[in-house]
């Protein structure tokens, strides 16, 4: 895809402004979506692809249109599962299983187990239609004199940490980003934690990076997802562990299908069995390399 042909457009208004409740609808009587870990390739068309990059690493693809979040990391820290290299490289170089290049490469915020100022150089470097999108704080990693020289800094768009959704759109897809403060404000609150939006193919799916519930609310107000239909809620684990996080989720995102995230290898068997009885709706990522399908 020639991304350049198309109108790349940064809105620093809050776009709530445009909806109206017409598109209300209550997505518990929308049913789930059609989850398969495999399908035949000629039955791909339709269908939303999701491979998992480790930690809260996810690569999302319709037709040829694809997103990376947070999926470009290097080791970390033990209990984060991580990539390794040869993988990054497959997807930089749109090579990864049934997966095309990758137009847009998301971060949520600057954590060495959800971004790598390496390997998002090395992405930008790849296509003069790589763009990234993540906080301001992302910028002295990604865009260093050699990335100046070659004007490969023009393609990192930073999200201004204001409480406001922008806007960025390509033919086919759609991203809304969003201030949502980092989990555990007391040690983390120079961290900019960006959720984001993405429509690919009408599906909308959100992802929120390091956050909480009581964090999370303004944000998802401010996108409007309750008026809209959320068809995909990417979080980290720790939102789904209580039994009172299933009316959080209901409340605040009402998500066709759960995606847990930022599982620990350690995660015991029992933690897994109480987040599968608690939402039905639910997939652990777990295993590096795993590809979802889904279908409306
Ligand atoms: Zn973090």
């Amino acid at each position: 895809m020639r991304l350049n042909k198309y109108i790349l457009i940064i809105y620093s208004i809050c776009l709530i402004a445009c909806q109206t409740n017409t598109s209300k609808q209550d997505s518990s009587s929308t049913g789930y979506l059609k989850h398969q870990t495999a399908v035949l390739d000629s039955d791909t068309k339709n269908t939303l692809k999701l491979a998992y990059t480790g930690n809260m690493g996810v690569c999302l693809e319709y037709d040829d249109k694809t997103v990376i979040i947070d999926g470009l990391h290097e080791y970390y820290d033990k209990p984060y599962v991580y990539p390794p290299e040869s993988m990054v490289n497959q997807l930089i170089k749109g090579e990864f299983k049934n997966f095309s290049k990758i137009e847009f490469c998301l971060f949520t915020h600057l954590h060495g187990d959800h971004f790598s100022g390496r390997y998002a150089k090395r992405y930008l470097e790849s296509s003069d239609e790589a763009y990234v999108i993540g906080s301001s704080q992302l910028m002295k990693d990604v865009v260093t004199l050699r990335t100046k020289l070659d004007s490969m800094s023009s393609r990192f768009f930073p999200v201004p940490y204001n409480k406001k959704a922008h806007s960025f759109n390509a033919t086919g897809i759609k991203i809304e980003a969003i201030q949502c403060d980092h989990t555990n404000p007391q040690r983390h609150n120079k961290t900019q934690n960006i959720a984001y939006l993405v429509n690919l193919g009408g599906y909308n799916i959100l992802h929120v990076g390091d956050t909480d519930w009581s964090l999370t609310r303004e944000p998802a107000k401010t996108l409007d997802i309750k008026n809209k239909t959320l068809d995909i809620a990417i979080l980290p684990y720790w939102l789904l562990l209580d039994d009172s996080d299933s009316s959080q989720v209901n409340d605040i995102l009402a998500p066709k299908h759960i995606i847990a995230t930022h599982i620990p290898p350690d995660f015991s068997k029992r933690n897994q069995n109480e987040l599968q009885e608690r939402f039905p709706n639910i997939t652990l990522l777990m295993d590096l390399g795993e590809v979802h399908y889904f279908s409306k």
